[in-house]
């Protein structure tokens, strides 16, 4: 079976993800203050493992180069954001997970 192409996803595509979140996948700080340049829309589960590229299986995850502001996209690595999210349960995060709860 040919490897399945990564999706690319659409301008329409992309705002009708950034209108259902409105915060990061990975970290769940908002996404305020970021550029569609700084945005990067990742898989919520890995299609390499056969989920499907639908969009709902894409989520908004912070990408910006300004080394102020945050990178979840690089941080997370090849994890999905949920596998990266479960390890990265600091003190420091705590207050995010409950609200988000
Ligand atoms: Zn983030």
């Amino acid at each position: 079976m040919p490897k399945e192409q990564r999706r690319v996803l659409t301008q329409d595509e992309e705002s009708e993800l950034l209108g259902k979140h409105s915060a990061c996948y990975v970290c769940l700080k908002t996404l305020e203050g970021y550029s569609p340049e700084e945005i990067q829309f990742d898989h919520i589960y890995n299609y390499a493992d056969g989920h499907p590229q639908e969009l709902s299986n894409f989520a908004p995850v912070h990408a910006s180069k300004d080394p102020r502001k945050l990178n979840c996209h690089k941080a997370k690595g090849r994890k999905t954001p949920y596998e990266y999210r479960e390890e990265y349960s600091g003190p420091h995060n705590s207050d995010n997970m409950l609200r988000y709860r």
